[in-house]
């Protein structure tokens, strides 16, 4: 299924709008915490509805070797399996296959499963019928993922068989009425591969965009020259959603906002949770510090979470310092609610003015550089 963004207000590159998809809608910029095994890390399907999530990212990778994705389709899909009713979006698994080093060749690529050792091989189409099984939302394309840096030859190939695979996933993909499956633009750090793969992708007419292979170890700037280059050639449909794949701190989800995205996903607020470091508009919060031992102070006075109403740090660090199985829990709780209250910030920001917009970018980067 085709998914348009019914865009609401433009300010400086950014927009917001409402996207409707065959079950529901959801609010764009949008952030999509990672369900990586059809659960968000210490956090249970209850509470991140309460928080108000709209759209939770499952890993094809995991959940086709556990429990596998015919598993899931029995329980009716990844939404219903994982007691979570709203959206899903599932990856390809090709994130983290190219992260074990697999041998790549033109028809997929053959890898030994982290779980028991065995060899898989996932091809394009393979990796849409899992997605199929799965049940998500919308289900992502198997692509080629490069780290930076690489030389123009690797990104070239990379982002030719990038194409070449989208074309048979496209091919593939049969449950048209209710899943919708987007392309990925790749091209490394390099601005003619982005525009020419772009040009590619959306020749190939995906339901929606996404742009991949960054954060994978290159610079801000990096990030911010490709997302300038697509934007400034109008390389996508203005009527389609964007997705940034993989990236979720603060000030690069507003600078992709002012680039025009309107979709992110990032395990950033719930492994930060883990670690007692703790999101807030006074930039991050380490809660171990000594300082906050005899702080009566919520974590973060602006935030309207649970956590934030009911405990102080001087509490919540106890609970870190003594590995209390509930810190990792009201961590990533607090983190999480933060992340989608940032997002409702930039929303309200972009249909507010400006000057709005404007100083929440400042005010993130002034936190968060
Ligand atoms: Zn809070």
């Amino acid at each position: 299924m085709k998914l348009e963004i019914d865009v609401k207000h433009h300010r400086l590159g950014a927009r917001t709008g409402i996207v409707q998809t065959s079950k529901s809608q959801f609010n764009t910029p949008v952030f999509m915490p990672v369900g990586t095994r059809g659960a968000i890390r210490t956090i249970a399907a209850h509470d991140y509805k309460e928080l108000g999530a709209e759209i939770v990212l499952g890993n094809a990778y995991h959940l086709m070797l556990r429990p596998g994705a015919k598993t899931v389709s029995d329980f009716g899909g990844l939404a219903k399996f994982s007691g979570w009713d709203g959206l899903t979006l599932t990856d390809s698994g090709g994130f983290q296959v190219f992260s074990l080093s697999p041998k790549v060749h033109d028809d997929g690529v053959r890898f030994r499963s982290t779980y028991d050792g065995s060899l898989i091989e996932l091809t394009p189409e393979g990796a849409v019928h899992t997605q199929e099984l799965l049940g998500a939302d919308i289900q992502m394309v198997l692509d080629v993922c490069s780290a930076l840096p690489s030389d123009e030859s690797t990104l070239r190939q990379a982002m030719i068989r990038t194409h070449e695979w989208a074309k048979r996933a496209k091919k593939a993909h049969r449950r048209v009425g209710d899943q919708s499956l987007f392309g990925i633009i790749q091209g490394g750090d390099s601005e003619l591969l982005r525009l020419e793969s772009a040009r590619r992708t959306v020749d190939l007419d995906f339901d929606g965009y996404a742009i991949g292979g960054l954060s994978v170890g290159e610079s801000r700037q990096v990030m911010i020259d490709m997302l300038d280059v697509l934007e400034e050639n109008n390389s996508f449909p203005q009527n389609q959603p964007r997705y940034l794949m993989g990236i979720g701190d603060p000030i690069g989800i507003i600078e992709a906002v002012l680039r025009g995205i309107d979709m992110f996903d990032c395990v950033l607020p719930t492994r930060l949770g883990r670690h007692g470091v703790l999101l807030t508009w006074e930039g991050k919060l380490h809660i171990r510090n000594a300082i906050h031992a005899k702080s009566e102070e919520p974590i973060d006075s602006n935030c309207s979470c649970k956590v934030c109403r009911n405990y102080s740090r001087g509490f919540i660090r106890h609970l870190v310092a003594q590995r209390e199985a509930s810190a990792p829990y009201l961590c990533s709780l607090h983190n999480l609610s933060w992340m989608f209250q940032y997002m409702n910030a930039i929303r309200e920001a972009i249909k507010t003015s400006d000057v709005a917009l404007v100083s929440l970018r400042n005010k993130i980067v002034s936190a968060y550089a």
